[in-house]
């Protein structure tokens, strides 16, 4: 307990970061969590929250920097609920993650000296503009006037931001033209109290190797709503790159930013990318991975450890649009995929006809079922088995199958390195042993990390 109380002001020296990206600091032996600062700051923080072992605090001024500590490029970074880490230098960030992964590894999974196996981190060469998609909620300011931006930290205000520096910077164009047509022709933004207005969202989807640009406006209402639309769509389809211009109609209220019904209004319904050498299609509802040049080096890490020869027969678990499965197939023999969602397996098997895979087989449904039922009839075992499974990790029955299945390398692919750690310890205690681990960034000022590890049957 602590007598202090709400907004009262106290220095804190951060000596410890959390893995949400907090820093900490004790008044009096008293912790406080503090949101924009990084270990080494002195500060002066004002109480925000008492729980009774801890509290919150949020940073009023610096005392005296950490030399950790850099400038954020963004000017909204910190009321923004984007970025979390800006405030720290990329280098400390890149410090941070791979601290990250070894401690869950050791603590969770029991995995001692692990950093001995563990590679340096794969870091971006520029930690800036790297995202290809973004969905910027459209609001209004205290003048009334139509802004985009972000929402800010677990709230639903936005922070006008047309200009993020984690986006792809053609993002700014494209906004700044849509904000001035909604305003010259007194189109409402969407308000999600009283469920009026139109324009709730814009979502960009841009090809980093193609150049290929896609702009879908996401309204409360019809197409005819938005009125002298030709000389919107005359504006943005003069930008370069412009391929695909959309509308997509959600007129619930709702959280969920897209609708059923997408029309498109100009050019193609989809824009391509690429990932290594495999072409993908991209529609404003594929999932598709945000950053793809540091995709591409994590699936390049995952093929390496997979070391196909061309004979083998891999199993690509949670395999989503079939990113992993199409990277791998030209270098197994057959490859399988599994996926709950029946749109990514329609997406993956577009996306392997386009590649011309003729090696590759998709199944929808849940790993934990398709993969023991097709081990069980038909006693298709893998030689290979990757598995890049949502946050919550794999499920045990998943693993069990696994083991059963004996196949001499598991790649693990893990957004968490959490359950990684847990899952790799359950697949050590059923006879396998951590080989690698590589840590690759792909969200630079944010704290995900992603992780690919190889397991191999000990003989
Ligand atoms: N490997 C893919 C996607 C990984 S994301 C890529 O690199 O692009 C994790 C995927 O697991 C998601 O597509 C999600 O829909 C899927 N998923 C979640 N639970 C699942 C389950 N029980 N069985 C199969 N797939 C599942």
């Amino acid at each position: 307990m602590t007598d202090l109380k709400k907004n009262q002001e106290i220095i804190l020296e951060i000596e410890d970061f959390t893995k949400e990206g907090e820093g900490l600091g004790k008044y009096q032996g008293f912790p406080f969590f503090v949101k924009d600062t990084v270990i080494g700051d002195r500060i002066v923080a004002a109480v925000t929250g008492l729980k009774k072992n801890y509290g919150y605090a949020r940073l009023v001024s610096i005392l005296e920097p950490s030399p950790d500590r850099v400038e954020p490029l963004c000017p909204v970074a910190r009321q923004c609920g984007g970025c979390r880490i800006q405030q720290l230098s990329y280098e400390k960030q890149k410090e941070f993650k791979w601290n990250l992964v070894a401690g869950c590894l050791k603590r969770i999974g029991g995995f001692e000296n692990i950093e001995k196996k563990m590679e340096p981190i794969l870091a971006m060469e520029s930690p800036w503009h790297y995202r290809n998609k973004a969905q910027f909620p459209i609001g209004r300011d205290r003048e009334g006037r139509p802004v985009a931006g972000f929402y800010a930290g677990r709230t639903h205000s936005i922070i006008p931001n047309t200009n993020c520096m984690i986006q792809a910077e053609v993002n700014a164009g494209i906004l700044d033209s849509i904000l001035a047509y909604m305003e010259k022709n007194r189109i409402e933004p969407y308000d999600e109290k009283g469920g009026k207005g139109l324009v709730r969202h814009v979502l960009t989807r841009v090809g980093f190797v193609t150049g290929q640009i896609m702009v879908c406006l996401i309204i409360n209402g019809r197409e005819k709503d938005l009125k002298n639309l030709p000389a919107l769509v005359d504006e943005l389809s003069a930008i370069e790159g412009m391929t695909s211009i959309m509308v997509n109609i959600n007129r619930e209220k709702t959280n969920r930013i897209l609708g059923e019904e997408c029309r498109t209004i100009w050019g193609k319904d989809y824009i391509e990318d690429y990932i290594g050498e495999i072409r993908y299609q991209i529609g404003p509802k594929s999932f598709f991975q945000v950053n793809p040049a540091q995709t591409g080096v994590l699936y390049a890490k995952a093929l390496e450890y997979a070391g196909l020869t061309g004979k083998e027969t891999v199993w690509d678990m949670y395999c989503g649009i079939g990113t992993i499965s199409l990277f791998l197939a030209r270098s197994a023999g057959k490859v399988y995929g599994v996926e709950i969602v029946k749109e990514a397996i329609d997406d993956a098997r577009i996306n392997a006809a386009i590649n011309g895979c003729q090696n590759v087989e998709f199944f929808v449904g849940k790993a934990e079922e398709v993969v023991p039922a097709h081990h069980k009839e038909t006693g298709i075992s893998a030689d290979v088995v990757v598995v890049d499974p949502p946050r919550k990790g794999c499920d045990p029955v998943l693993l069990e199958t696994i083991a059963d299945m004996g196949p001499d390398k598991i790649v693990y692919v893990s957004c968490d390195p959490a359950t990684l750690a847990r899952d790799a310890r359950i697949l050590c205690d059923k006879g396998y042993e951590v080989i690698k681990v590589a840590v690759v960034d792909q969200f630079a000022h944010s704290t995900h990390v992603e992780v690919v590890s190889l397991l191999s049957r000990v003989k």
